[in-house]
């Protein structure tokens, strides 16, 4: 059975990928490496809206969410977390482990923060040194205003972190013109990777809060990175960089705008499916919309945990569904990468197959008609 991935990280890898990262390991301290380094080095910032540097180290994402409040921040300091999923349920857990004093804006899965509710928290607790706040929330599907939720802290020694890990490529992102300090990022969404490296790129302001910190990270150490920058300090992820450096160039030949036309229309095809399926969706206006994936709520009798065991069991489709009280009611549609028309497609045939599979009352063909329509208007 030929396996698919229609979650929102890991991404499929294209097989072009698959292949740069099978290329023989080359040392890393051979002047190849530090041609292919260099290389990325000087890549990467653009796509971060920065002129500053952009360190890649080998971890998952949350290593580089570990390694901003590690380095950053030192135990009892404050900080605001703006949360309204498990990605910002994260972040509060990992700066509670730092013995950092965390105080929350909540809001509710399914919506986007907003930033008036932060500049009040903010109002309410003006000593605080940070401010975590996550692009693209994965676990709901809502983006949030990172620009605005930025601003308000602009003229302050407050230090912005945000976690860009889906969010990046996917939607805009302009780190020094929206005032960020800490952005991070991961190779296994936009950049259609393997899982293993993870992005970050600190401000003026965020290495100012470095060295008042001062922590006792060794290998985690934003100052090592600095210090050894674009080279590594130890063994880098090989395989991934020479894979990556080959998604550099996929980036660069698809271009950015290209790519966001791309996510967006997979993400109002998505919708359209979903909603012909009988789905209702999950972020309703006026919140936005990531176009990482595209999330809807079942209608009554559908159990989505089996409907995601069908399609993995028949059809070899990985599809994710809600984490808690959305267990069993979400159902989340990954499409960031390289995924394409035929690929939303696919999916969503074995969508309709799996619902006629559990005895539902589907109309072959309503939902990727959506998929179809969808691309064709888009393509004019
Ligand atoms: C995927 C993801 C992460 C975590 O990445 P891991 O590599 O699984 O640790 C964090 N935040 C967001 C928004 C993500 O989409």
């Amino acid at each position: 059975m030929k396996l698919r991935l229609a979650t929102p990280g890991p991404t499929e890898v294209p097989q072009r990928l698959l292949l740069a990262g099978a290329q023989e390991i080359i040392h890393h301290r051979s002047g190849e490496m530090e041609e292919l380094i260099r290389g990325i080095a000087a890549e990467l910032p653009p796509l971060f809206g920065t002129t500053r540097p952009v360190h890649t180290i080998a971890s998952s994402g949350t290593g580089a969410m570990e390694a901003a409040v590690a380095n950053c921040f030192s135990a009892g300091d404050e900080v605001l977390v703006v949360s309204n999923g498990y990605f910002g349920e994260r972040f509060q857990a990992i700066c509670r482990g730092y013995g950092l004093t965390v105080h929350v804006v909540e809001s509710d899965w399914g919506t986007s923060a907003d930033p008036a509710r932060v500049a009040e928290a903010y109002a309410a607790h003006p000593d605080i040194r940070g401010v975590f706040a996550v692009y693209s929330e994965t676990s709901t599907g809502a983006l949030n205003d990172i620009e605005a939720i930025a601003r308000i802290f602009r003229d302050t020694d407050v230090v912005v972190v945000v976690d860009a890990i889906s969010g990046l490529l996917v939607h805009p992102l302009e780190m020094d013109a929206w005032g960020l300090d800490v952005v991070l990022a991961a190779s296994h969404k936009g950049f259609m990777l393997p899982p293993g490296l993870a992005f970050i790129a600190l401000s003026d302001k965020a290495w100012t809060a470095v060295e008042r910190a001062s922590g006792p990270a060794y290998y985690w150490s934003f100052q090592r990175l600095r210090q050894f920058h674009p080279m590594p300090s130890s063994s880098p992820a090989v395989s991934l960089l020479l894979a990556l450096h080959e998604s550099l160039k996929m980036l660069g030949e698809e271009g950015l705008p290209a790519f966001r036309r791309r996510h967006a229309t997979l993400g109002l095809a998505a919708e359209r499916a979903l909603s012909a399926l009988g789905f209702r969706t999950f972020i309703q206006q006026p919140h936005r919309r990531s176009h990482v994936i595209t999330s809807a709520l079942a209608p009554d009798g559908i159990d989505t945990s089996q409907l995601l065991k069908n399609l993995s069991t028949r059809y070899g489709v990985t599809m994710t569904g809600g984490q808690a009280h959305l267990k069993g009611k979400l159902i989340r549609v990954g499409h960031v990468g390289a995924a394409d028309a035929l690929d939303l497609s696919g999916v969503f045939a074995a969508v309709e197959m799996s619902l006629l599979d559990l005895g539902h009352d589907v109309t072959p063909g309503s939902g990727t008609g959506e998929i179809i329509r969808t691309f064709h208007q888009e393509a004019r």
